[in-house]
């Protein structure tokens, strides 16, 4: 099953290591280098089988690459995926993350990482201590830090540009939002969704957090099994992929779908349901590169504040582009993304 996939794959090169003293399997996929080192998170997360967490990994390394040059980032697409029997803590974890530094180290820049789902700011320190190829080390660590709350900005900034393109203007003022998921990058775009003066909307499996959040922005809290048919002007979906397939598209009761989680669609024809709905749906690789865009552009770039600024705000623009484009040619906004990073890749 692995040989298959790895066969099958178009992307650059495939690194497996099975890590003995911790059973844990290491996926490192370089999808494209054609504009830069391979960029992408180093996920970790239990899977049914070995191979879906390669599967896991190539397709999110995929997303990377259009990520990567839809922003104009001088990067090419990876990811890493480490496949735990469950998640370590305390020494375990700190020596998991020392191997997997040593890995990543022997591919010599090849592949750059940073933090992804389960993984944070200060497992970057510890793969630091043996591996320079690292972005998001803490502050203190000498690194860009957390890149949640700049994810967050950008989500904010695509938000505007799709709510200018449905309603004919980005002003949120009253516009309701729902925000799926209030982790990291959901609660601060919920924040800054209300001081923009839109009505909230939150929704978190984990209740305690959802209603912690909308009792200090003034929210709603809406229980998750019901989010999804909720009207409201837009929809950001912040927490898990997959949410958008053929049985949840048509309950959406909004315009706008436009939120931060990766890998949202369920599969490519979701796209043309969403159009088919009259959706304006912003492109997940493209509205939530805030977090890459701070990272490379402080860490490596030399970009000071006003710069990065400037640049989560083009996330904005991008998707104003795209939208423009995909009205003029027919197509969806997701293959008018691609079209755009594709160009870019040429
Ligand atoms: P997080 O784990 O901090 O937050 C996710 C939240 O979603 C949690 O509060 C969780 O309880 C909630 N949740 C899980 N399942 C849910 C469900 N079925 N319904 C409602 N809530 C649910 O993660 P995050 O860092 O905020 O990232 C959110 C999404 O954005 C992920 O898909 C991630 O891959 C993507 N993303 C994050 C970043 C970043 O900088 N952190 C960058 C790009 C993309």
């Amino acid at each position: 099953m692995l040989e298959e996939l790895i066969r099958s794959w178009d992307g650059e090169e495939v690194v497996v290591r099975f890590d003995q003293p911790s059973g844990v399997w290491m996926f490192v996929c370089v999808h494209s280098t054609q504009r830069g080192p391979a960029g992408g998170g180093t996920r970790m997360k239990t899977y049914p089988a070995p191979a879906d967490a390669l599967a896991d990994a190539m397709r999110l390394s995929a997303a990377m690459t259009l990520k990567m040059a839809a922003v104009s980032l001088p990067f090419g697409g990876g990811k890493a995926v480490l496949a735990v029997p469950v998640l370590p803590d305390g020494e375990d974890r700190r020596s998991l993350f020392l191997r997997y530094a040593d890995l990543v180290a022997s591919l010599g820049g090849n592949f750059q990482t940073g933090p992804d789902v389960n993984t944070s700011s200060a497992d970057m320190d510890v793969i630091a201590e043996r591996c320079p190829y690292v972005y998001c080390r803490s502050e203190e660590g000498g690194g860009s830090g957390d890149p949640g709350p700049y994810t967050a900005r950008g989500v904010f900034h695509g938000i505007r540009a799709s709510t200018r393109h449905a309603f004919g203007s980005a002003e949120l003022e009253g516009r309701v939002v729902l925000v799926q998921g209030v982790g990291n990058v959901g609660g601060q775009l919920a924040e800054l969704l209300a001081a923009a003066g839109a009505r909230v909307l939150v929704s978190d499996v984990a209740t305690d957090r959802a209603c912690g959040l909308a009792d200090r922005i003034d929210a709603d809290v809406i229980p998750p099994e019901g989010a999804i048919d909720i009207e409201c002007d837009v929809y950001a979906p912040c927490a898990l992929g997959g949410t958008l397939n053929a049985e949840t598209i048509p309950r959406l009761r909004c315009r706008v779908v436009a939120g931060s989680a990766n890998n949202q669609l369920g599969e490519p024809d979701d796209a043309e349901r969403l159009r088919g709905a009259g959706i304006v749906y912003a492109p997940d690789f493209v509205i939530n590169a805030g977090g890459a865009l701070n990272a490379i552009g402080i860490e490596t770039l030399g970009w000071d504040r006003k710069t990065t600024d400037a640049r989560l705000a083009g996330i904005g623009d991008t998707l104003a582009e795209i939208y423009a484009r995909a009205d003029a040619e027919g197509i969806t906004t997701e293959a008018a993304a691609k079209r755009l990073a594709q160009a870019r890749l040429a």
